[in-house]
């Protein structure tokens, strides 16, 4: 045989494997495949840092099991461990946890389960991918010791912090994720839109409070893990973390009836687009900028896709488009569209930005 024939032959073989698997419906198939699925289900998510020896193994593991159960989610493996946020139908939650606990790599793993489902499902397929990490932070992991993370705060104690004047509590996330909803006094700095830029410019941020209490928080806790240790690194000897993140505050809130010092929504990264923690409303529409508001939308333009908050009279104005020139883009025949796309994709939407209504220190 020759060089192609083997190689043909490998793709063929290779091509049977991954589609045995592989989900080959399209996007618009897969959502209403999930919306005519009205079975009650469990959003939940959960991380942890653990040694995978082999993610793509671990990664078919997950997929053989959890499209057995019609899991849906989107799943991050790596080396250094797993990333999940997935919901499962509750008749099956039996046997889902069953799985999970017989499993050496996520015995015992923390669950956060969402406080409320919502009107859409939280996801609409199950994507299940392999990456050099389970959080992109942009960080040279041997250049210092990411097991020397901060002890964590339970939801009782980051409100202690929170009406402790001798306390700093920073936002970990973006801005999109804070301008909906931030904990009462929380420092949310309002110009990023990745966690990488965050994390390389917090301790510059932070280093007038390097002798206070630090709390840090985000969604689910995981990017905490990695800047609690990356600050510790850079002199902030008292920084802690709010364990499970605000998913799990508010479950703790609820259980133990504590007050609630978290202001607003908290941005999910699912269908779903946010749970409310509080009922206030502390955004405003980027569209009008008059009306309170906290739906966060993506531009019908499939090409634009940028999320944007939006009141419901704008968004139906603007039949879900973000802008005028969105609407006359999406008017266009297929074949202007495509070179559009594809100058669109490589020029603007790495410098994309969320636009927000400035903040800083709330009181
Ligand atoms: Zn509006
Ligand atoms: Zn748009």
């Amino acid at each position: 045989m020759n060089t192609l024939a083997i190689r043909l032959f490998c793709g063929i073989i290779f091509a049977m494997n991954t589609t045995s698997v592989k989900d080959l419906r399209s996007r618009e198939e897969k959502r209403r495949a999930a919306a005519a699925d009205t079975r009650p289900r469990t959003t939940l998510s959960f991380y942890r840092y653990v040694k995978i020896a082999d993610p793509k193994e671990f990664r078919e593991r997950l997929l053989t099991a959890w499209s057995a159960l019609d899991c849906l989610g989107r799943i991050y493996v790596a080396t250094e461990g797993i990333n999940a946020q997935m919901n499962v139908p509750k008749m099956y939650w039996d046997q889902f946890d069953t799985w999970v606990q017989q499993q050496p790599e996520l015995n015992a793993i923390p669950y956060k389960i969402a406080v409320e489902e919502g009107e859409v499902p939280s996801f609409f397929k199950l994507t299940i991918k392999v990456r050099p990490k389970i959080v992109a932070d942009g960080l040279d992991d041997g250049a210092f010791d990411v097991t020397n993370t901060g002890e964590y705060l339970t939801a009782a104690q980051m409100n202690e912090y929170v009406t402790d004047p001798e306390a700093i509590i920073f936002d970990m996330r973006n801005n999109y994720e804070s301008e909906v909803g931030h904990f009462e006094g929380a420092v949310t700095p309002d110009d990023f839109v990745t966690f990488r830029d965050e994390l390389k410019r917090t301790p510059e941020l932070l280093k007038e409070h390097k002798d206070k209490k630090v709390a840090i928080y985000c969604t689910g806790g995981i990017r905490c893990e990695k800047a609690s240790a990356w600050l510790k690194h850079n002199g902030f000897e008292n920084v802690r973390h709010l364990k499970g993140g605000i998913i799990d505050y508010a479950r703790q809130v609820e259980e133990q009836g504590l007050p609630n010092k978290f202001r607003g929504k908290n941005f999910v990264f699912d269908e779903r687009l946010g749970e409310r923690i509080s009922d206030e409303v502390i955004a405003t529409c980027h569209i009008c900028k008059k009306k309170k508001c906290d739906t966060h939308h993506h531009c019908v333009n499939q090409i634009c896709h940028a999320m944007f908050i939006g009141c419901e009279d704008c968004v139906q104005k603007r039949d879900g488009y973000c802008s005028w020139s969105c609407a006359q883009i999406d008017k266009l025949p297929r074949s202007f569209k495509k070179p559009i796309a594809r100058w669109y994709n490589q020029l603007i939407r790495k410098r994309q930005t969320f636009t927000k209504t400035p903040l800083h220190i709330h009181n």
